[in-house]
Protein backbone atom coordinates (compact mmCIF):
# COMPACT_ATOMS: atom_id res chain seq x y z
CA UNK A 1 0.00 0.00 0.00
CA UNK A 2 1.15 3.39 -0.94
CA UNK A 3 2.39 5.69 1.55
CA UNK A 4 0.36 8.61 2.58
CA UNK A 5 1.85 12.34 3.11
CA UNK A 6 1.70 12.39 6.95
CA UNK A 7 3.13 8.56 7.02
CA UNK A 8 6.68 9.84 5.50
CA UNK A 9 6.25 13.08 7.94
CA UNK A 10 6.24 10.94 10.75
CA UNK A 11 8.82 9.08 8.74
CA UNK A 12 11.07 12.38 8.33
CA UNK A 13 10.50 13.51 12.06
CA UNK A 14 13.64 14.33 13.97
CA UNK A 15 14.02 11.52 16.34
CA UNK A 16 17.67 11.54 17.71
CA UNK A 17 19.80 14.67 19.12
CA UNK A 18 22.06 14.69 16.60
CA UNK A 19 19.44 15.75 14.54
CA UNK A 20 18.42 18.83 16.57
CA UNK A 21 22.30 19.74 16.69
CA UNK A 22 21.44 20.04 12.34
CA UNK A 23 19.23 22.55 12.93
CA UNK A 24 20.22 24.30 16.37
CA UNK A 25 23.40 25.75 17.75
CA UNK A 26 22.78 23.42 20.69
CA UNK A 27 25.23 20.67 22.34
CA UNK A 28 23.68 17.15 21.77
CA UNK A 29 25.78 15.22 24.39
CA UNK A 30 23.77 15.80 27.53
CA UNK A 31 20.64 15.33 25.97
CA UNK A 32 21.71 11.96 24.39
CA UNK A 33 21.13 10.45 27.80
CA UNK A 34 17.90 12.33 28.13
CA UNK A 35 16.73 10.82 24.71
CA UNK A 36 17.77 7.49 25.72
CA UNK A 37 15.71 7.28 28.40
CA UNK A 38 12.46 8.91 27.11
CA UNK A 39 11.93 8.84 23.64
CA UNK A 40 12.42 11.71 21.18
CA UNK A 41 10.44 12.59 18.43
CA UNK A 42 9.47 16.08 16.64
CA UNK A 43 7.60 16.17 13.02
CA UNK A 44 8.87 18.26 10.73
CA UNK A 45 5.47 20.57 10.56
CA UNK A 46 6.06 20.93 15.01
CA UNK A 47 9.55 21.64 14.63
CA UNK A 48 8.85 24.26 11.96
CA UNK A 49 6.73 26.05 14.89
CA UNK A 50 9.75 26.42 17.04
CA UNK A 51 10.74 30.72 16.77
CA UNK A 52 13.93 30.30 18.80
CA UNK A 53 15.65 27.98 21.38
CA UNK A 54 13.81 27.87 24.89
CA UNK A 55 10.40 28.44 23.68
CA UNK A 56 6.83 27.25 24.43
CA UNK A 57 7.18 25.12 21.63
CA UNK A 58 10.63 24.20 21.94
CA UNK A 59 10.00 23.48 25.70
CA UNK A 60 7.29 21.14 25.25
CA UNK A 61 9.05 18.77 22.59
CA UNK A 62 13.51 19.59 22.81
CA UNK A 63 13.93 16.84 25.83
CA UNK A 64 15.83 19.03 28.86
CA UNK A 65 18.49 17.65 31.20
CA UNK A 66 15.78 18.54 34.18
CA UNK A 67 14.07 15.27 32.95
CA UNK A 68 16.67 12.85 35.01
CA UNK A 69 16.90 15.25 37.46
CA UNK A 70 15.96 12.98 40.87
CA UNK A 71 12.58 14.92 41.46
CA UNK A 72 11.36 11.76 43.79
CA UNK A 73 7.91 11.21 41.17
CA UNK A 74 6.60 8.34 40.38
CA UNK A 75 3.59 6.66 38.42
CA UNK A 76 0.42 8.52 40.02
CA UNK A 77 -2.55 7.57 39.18
CA UNK A 78 -2.17 4.09 39.66
CA UNK A 79 -3.48 3.06 36.27
CA UNK A 80 -1.43 -0.37 36.29
CA UNK A 81 -3.61 -1.18 39.41
CA UNK A 82 -6.64 0.48 37.59
CA UNK A 83 -6.15 -1.92 34.41
CA UNK A 84 -8.07 -5.13 34.13
CA UNK A 85 -6.66 -5.93 31.31
CA UNK A 86 -3.26 -4.02 29.71
CA UNK A 87 -5.07 -2.34 27.35
CA UNK A 88 -8.07 -0.78 29.37
CA UNK A 89 -7.70 1.96 32.23
CA UNK A 90 -10.85 1.58 34.30
CA UNK A 91 -11.29 3.72 36.97
CA UNK A 92 -14.86 4.97 36.94
CA UNK A 93 -17.93 2.68 36.80
CA UNK A 94 -19.20 4.36 33.18
CA UNK A 95 -16.22 4.91 31.00
CA UNK A 96 -13.01 3.27 30.45
CA UNK A 97 -9.97 4.72 28.74
CA UNK A 98 -8.74 1.89 25.74
CA UNK A 99 -5.00 1.96 24.82
CA UNK A 100 -5.06 1.35 21.69
CA UNK A 101 -1.51 2.90 20.27
CA UNK A 102 1.67 3.18 22.34
CA UNK A 103 3.28 5.63 20.17
CA UNK A 104 2.80 9.93 19.17
CA UNK A 105 3.62 11.84 16.17
CA UNK A 106 5.79 14.15 18.83
CA UNK A 107 6.61 12.95 22.34
CA UNK A 108 5.71 15.36 25.42
CA UNK A 109 8.38 16.07 27.74
CA UNK A 110 5.45 17.17 30.18
CA UNK A 111 3.65 13.14 29.18
CA UNK A 112 1.66 11.47 32.28
CA UNK A 113 2.93 8.37 30.55
CA UNK A 114 6.47 9.43 29.89
CA UNK A 115 7.37 6.36 31.42
CA UNK A 116 5.45 4.07 28.58
CA UNK A 117 4.62 5.49 25.34
CA UNK A 118 7.24 5.56 22.33
CA UNK A 119 9.00 2.94 24.69
CA UNK A 120 10.47 -0.38 22.77
CA UNK A 121 7.96 -2.29 24.83
CA UNK A 122 4.97 0.00 24.13
CA UNK A 123 3.51 -1.26 21.08
CA UNK A 124 0.30 -2.56 21.12
CA UNK A 125 -0.54 -5.96 19.92
CA UNK A 126 -3.91 -7.45 18.23
CA UNK A 127 -4.36 -9.39 20.95
CA UNK A 128 -4.25 -6.59 23.43
CA UNK A 129 -7.14 -4.71 21.75
CA UNK A 130 -9.00 -8.16 21.29
CA UNK A 131 -8.67 -8.60 24.67
CA UNK A 132 -9.93 -4.73 25.72
CA UNK A 133 -12.88 -5.46 23.52
CA UNK A 134 -14.32 -8.35 25.05
CA UNK A 135 -13.62 -6.29 28.14
CA UNK A 136 -15.72 -3.73 27.35
CA UNK A 137 -18.08 -6.31 25.26
CA UNK A 138 -18.49 -7.80 28.82
CA UNK A 139 -19.26 -4.95 30.89
CA UNK A 140 -22.85 -3.73 30.43
CA UNK A 141 -22.16 -0.70 32.88
CA UNK A 142 -19.72 1.09 30.39
CA UNK A 143 -21.19 3.43 28.23
CA UNK A 144 -18.41 5.90 27.20
CA UNK A 145 -15.33 4.55 25.32
CA UNK A 146 -12.46 6.64 25.06
CA UNK A 147 -9.65 5.38 22.94
CA UNK A 148 -6.28 6.73 23.88
CA UNK A 149 -2.47 5.68 23.69
CA UNK A 150 -0.03 6.97 22.82
CA UNK A 151 -2.44 8.46 20.26
CA UNK A 152 -4.95 6.88 18.66
CA UNK A 153 -4.70 8.45 15.10
CA UNK A 154 -1.51 7.14 14.34
CA UNK A 155 -3.02 3.74 13.64
CA UNK A 156 -3.57 3.17 10.03
CA UNK A 157 -7.23 4.42 8.95
CA UNK A 158 -8.34 0.31 8.23
CA UNK A 159 -7.09 -0.56 11.77
CA UNK A 160 -9.12 2.67 13.53
CA UNK A 161 -11.87 1.76 11.69
CA UNK A 162 -11.56 -2.04 12.36
CA UNK A 163 -11.44 -0.60 16.22
CA UNK A 164 -14.28 1.99 16.02
CA UNK A 165 -16.73 -0.61 14.29
CA UNK A 166 -16.02 -3.49 17.08
CA UNK A 167 -16.60 -0.93 20.15
CA UNK A 168 -19.79 0.65 18.37
CA UNK A 169 -21.17 -2.63 17.87
CA UNK A 170 -21.65 -3.13 21.29
CA UNK A 171 -25.19 -2.24 22.30
CA UNK A 172 -24.06 -0.76 25.69
CA UNK A 173 -21.32 1.77 24.40
CA UNK A 174 -23.32 4.69 24.01
CA UNK A 175 -20.29 7.38 22.80
CA UNK A 176 -17.00 7.22 22.00
CA UNK A 177 -14.29 9.27 22.32
CA UNK A 178 -10.63 10.10 20.97
CA UNK A 179 -7.82 11.65 22.57
CA UNK A 180 -5.30 13.40 19.76
CA UNK A 181 -2.69 15.63 19.90
CA UNK A 182 -2.29 15.24 16.28
CA UNK A 183 -4.17 18.44 14.97
CA UNK A 184 -1.35 19.72 16.84
CA UNK A 185 1.67 18.12 15.86
CA UNK A 186 0.74 16.78 12.62
CA UNK A 187 -2.46 18.08 11.30
CA UNK A 188 -1.65 16.56 7.38
CA UNK A 189 -3.14 13.20 9.29
CA UNK A 190 -6.72 14.57 9.19
CA UNK A 191 -6.93 13.85 5.78
CA UNK A 192 -10.43 13.82 4.27
CA UNK A 193 -10.66 10.01 3.88
CA UNK A 194 -9.99 9.85 7.42
CA UNK A 195 -12.61 12.44 8.18
CA UNK A 196 -15.20 10.86 6.01
CA UNK A 197 -14.73 7.40 8.22
CA UNK A 198 -15.06 9.03 11.31
CA UNK A 199 -18.11 10.49 10.34
CA UNK A 200 -19.81 7.58 10.72
CA UNK A 201 -19.26 6.47 14.31
CA UNK A 202 -21.34 9.44 15.82
CA UNK A 203 -21.95 10.46 18.27
CA UNK A 204 -18.18 10.69 18.05
CA UNK A 205 -16.25 13.30 20.58
CA UNK A 206 -12.74 14.05 19.93
CA UNK A 207 -10.38 15.97 22.79
CA UNK A 208 -6.91 17.62 20.98
CA UNK A 209 -4.71 19.12 23.10
CA UNK A 210 -3.52 22.20 22.50
CA UNK A 211 -1.11 24.68 25.33
CA UNK A 212 0.14 27.36 23.42
CA UNK A 213 -1.37 30.05 21.17
CA UNK A 214 1.87 29.37 18.71
CA UNK A 215 0.02 26.07 17.58
CA UNK A 216 -3.21 27.49 16.73
CA UNK A 217 -1.76 28.27 13.45
CA UNK A 218 -3.67 28.15 9.60
CA UNK A 219 -2.53 24.20 9.32
CA UNK A 220 -4.18 23.02 12.45
CA UNK A 221 -7.25 25.35 12.11
CA UNK A 222 -7.64 23.60 8.63
CA UNK A 223 -7.43 20.13 10.07
CA UNK A 224 -9.79 21.01 13.39
CA UNK A 225 -12.25 22.37 10.61
CA UNK A 226 -12.23 19.40 8.70
CA UNK A 227 -12.83 17.25 11.98
CA UNK A 228 -15.88 19.40 13.04
CA UNK A 229 -17.23 19.63 9.24
CA UNK A 230 -17.41 15.92 9.95
CA UNK A 231 -19.52 16.57 13.02
CA UNK A 232 -16.86 15.06 14.97
CA UNK A 233 -17.17 17.47 18.67
CA UNK A 234 -14.44 19.32 19.38
CA UNK A 235 -13.10 19.61 23.08
CA UNK A 236 -9.25 20.30 24.33
CA UNK A 237 -7.38 19.49 27.03
CA UNK A 238 -4.71 21.90 27.86
CA UNK A 239 -1.78 21.04 30.55
CA UNK A 240 -0.78 23.86 32.91
CA UNK A 241 3.05 23.97 32.38
CA UNK A 242 5.44 26.16 34.20
CA UNK A 243 7.34 28.44 31.58
CA UNK A 244 4.91 27.69 28.91
CA UNK A 245 1.65 28.24 29.70
CA UNK A 246 1.22 29.85 32.79
CA UNK A 247 -0.07 32.84 32.91
CA UNK A 248 -3.37 34.79 32.59
CA UNK A 249 -3.02 36.48 29.39
CA UNK A 250 -1.79 33.08 27.37
CA UNK A 251 -4.17 30.97 28.61
CA UNK A 252 -7.13 33.44 27.66
CA UNK A 253 -5.58 33.94 24.07
CA UNK A 254 -5.34 29.81 23.81
CA UNK A 255 -8.84 29.33 24.59
CA UNK A 256 -10.30 32.20 22.45
CA UNK A 257 -8.25 31.09 19.53
CA UNK A 258 -9.53 27.31 20.26
CA UNK A 259 -13.13 28.63 19.95
CA UNK A 260 -12.56 30.02 16.74
CA UNK A 261 -11.04 26.61 15.69
CA UNK A 262 -14.87 25.14 16.99
CA UNK A 263 -12.69 23.93 20.04
CA UNK A 264 -14.13 24.02 23.58
CA UNK A 265 -11.96 23.93 25.78
CA UNK A 266 -12.70 21.02 28.11
CA UNK A 267 -9.94 20.29 30.79
CA UNK A 268 -7.70 22.74 32.42
CA UNK A 269 -5.06 19.94 33.78
CA UNK A 270 -2.59 20.27 36.88
CA UNK A 271 0.53 18.63 36.28
CA UNK A 272 0.46 14.89 37.55
CA UNK A 273 3.17 14.19 39.60
CA UNK A 274 5.27 11.89 37.13
CA UNK A 275 8.80 11.45 37.29
CA UNK A 276 10.84 13.32 34.95
CA UNK A 277 8.62 16.31 34.55
CA UNK A 278 9.25 17.55 38.02
CA UNK A 279 10.63 21.08 36.12
CA UNK A 280 6.93 21.97 34.52
CA UNK A 281 5.50 21.99 37.98
CA UNK A 282 3.10 24.89 38.70
CA UNK A 283 2.08 25.56 42.36
CA UNK A 284 -1.92 24.98 42.45
CA UNK A 285 -2.78 28.54 42.99
CA UNK A 286 -1.17 29.77 39.95
CA UNK A 287 -4.21 27.63 38.39
CA UNK A 288 -6.60 28.82 40.53
CA UNK A 289 -5.30 32.86 39.95
CA UNK A 290 -5.33 31.71 36.02
CA UNK A 291 -9.13 30.68 36.61
CA UNK A 292 -10.44 33.53 38.34
CA UNK A 293 -8.52 35.74 36.22
CA UNK A 294 -10.79 34.13 33.25
CA UNK A 295 -14.19 34.53 34.83
CA UNK A 296 -15.99 37.84 33.38
CA UNK A 297 -13.47 38.62 31.18
CA UNK A 298 -13.72 36.16 28.29
CA UNK A 299 -16.39 34.18 27.00
CA UNK A 300 -17.95 31.44 29.25
CA UNK A 301 -17.78 29.17 26.19
CA UNK A 302 -13.89 29.33 26.45
CA UNK A 303 -13.78 28.41 30.04
CA UNK A 304 -12.81 24.97 30.90
CA UNK A 305 -12.60 22.69 34.47
CA UNK A 306 -9.70 22.86 36.48
CA UNK A 307 -8.66 19.51 37.42
CA UNK A 308 -6.15 17.36 39.32
CA UNK A 309 -5.93 14.15 39.30
CA UNK A 310 -5.36 12.71 42.27
CA UNK A 311 -2.16 10.63 43.48
CA UNK A 312 -3.16 7.04 43.83
CA UNK A 313 -6.00 6.92 41.17
CA UNK A 314 -8.73 8.95 43.05
CA UNK A 315 -9.44 10.21 40.33
CA UNK A 316 -10.21 14.27 39.14
CA UNK A 317 -11.18 16.66 41.13
CA UNK A 318 -11.90 19.66 39.96
CA UNK A 319 -10.29 22.91 41.43
CA UNK A 320 -12.07 26.49 41.65
CA UNK A 321 -11.13 30.05 43.28
CA UNK A 322 -12.69 30.22 46.65
CA UNK A 323 -15.50 32.58 45.42
CA UNK A 324 -18.23 31.55 48.35
CA UNK A 325 -18.32 32.69 52.42
CA UNK A 326 -20.66 31.28 54.62
CA UNK A 327 -21.95 34.18 57.07
CA UNK A 328 -24.98 32.35 59.23
CA UNK A 329 -27.90 31.93 56.76
CA UNK A 330 -26.35 34.54 54.16
CA UNK A 331 -23.51 33.74 51.77
CA UNK A 332 -20.85 36.30 50.80
CA UNK A 333 -19.82 35.53 47.27
CA UNK A 334 -16.75 37.32 45.44
CA UNK A 335 -17.26 38.51 42.05
CA UNK A 336 -14.95 38.11 39.27
CA UNK A 337 -14.23 41.87 39.54
CA UNK A 338 -13.87 41.41 43.02
CA UNK A 339 -16.35 43.22 44.98
CA UNK A 340 -18.71 40.90 47.53
CA UNK A 341 -22.10 40.31 46.84
CA UNK A 342 -24.58 39.30 50.18
CA UNK A 343 -26.47 36.30 48.95
CA UNK A 344 -29.68 35.83 50.96
CA UNK A 345 -29.65 31.79 51.06
CA UNK A 346 -32.32 29.20 52.69
CA UNK A 347 -31.31 27.53 55.88
CA UNK A 348 -29.89 24.00 55.39
CA UNK A 349 -32.49 22.68 57.51
CA UNK A 350 -34.31 22.34 54.16
CA UNK A 351 -31.54 20.58 52.18
CA UNK A 352 -33.11 16.90 52.81
CA UNK A 353 -37.00 17.77 52.10
CA UNK A 354 -36.04 19.54 48.98
CA UNK A 355 -33.31 16.84 47.65
C1 LIG B 1 -9.89 11.36 32.88
C2 LIG B 1 -10.29 9.96 32.85
C3 LIG B 1 -11.52 9.56 32.30
C4 LIG B 1 -12.46 10.55 31.66
O1 LIG B 1 -12.96 11.44 32.59
P1 LIG B 1 -14.03 12.54 32.16
O2 LIG B 1 -14.08 13.44 33.34
O3 LIG B 1 -15.32 11.83 31.91
O4 LIG B 1 -13.52 13.21 30.94
C5 LIG B 1 -11.84 8.24 32.32
N1 LIG B 1 -11.03 7.32 32.88
C6 LIG B 1 -9.85 7.67 33.42
C7 LIG B 1 -8.99 6.62 34.01
C8 LIG B 1 -9.44 9.00 33.43
O5 LIG B 1 -8.25 9.34 33.95
S1 LIG C 1 0.59 13.30 22.73
FE1 LIG C 1 -0.27 12.81 24.74
S2 LIG C 1 0.31 10.67 25.12
FE2 LIG C 1 1.62 11.43 23.45
S3 LIG C 1 3.46 12.20 24.46
FE3 LIG C 1 2.07 13.95 24.25
S4 LIG C 1 0.95 14.02 26.20
FE4 LIG C 1 1.91 11.97 26.02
Amino acid sequence: MAQEQWQQSLHDSIVSVEQLAGWFNIDPLPLAAVAARYPLRITPYYLGLIEQVGDPIWKQCVPDVLELADDGLVDPLAEEELSPVPTVIHRYPDRVIFYVSGSCSSYCRFCTRKRKVGCSDSSVSFRGLRDGIDYIAANSQIRDVIFSGGDPLLLPDSVLYDLLQRISAIPHVEIIRIGSRVPVTLPERITPQLCAMLKQFAPLYLNTHFNHPQELTRAAGEACGRLADAGIVLGNQTVLLKGVNDQPQIIAELFRGLLQLRVRPYYLHQMDLTRGTGHFRTPVATGLKIMHSLRGTISGLAIPNYVIDLPGGKGKVELLPNYVKKDGDKLLIKTSDGSVVEYPDLPESQLERDC
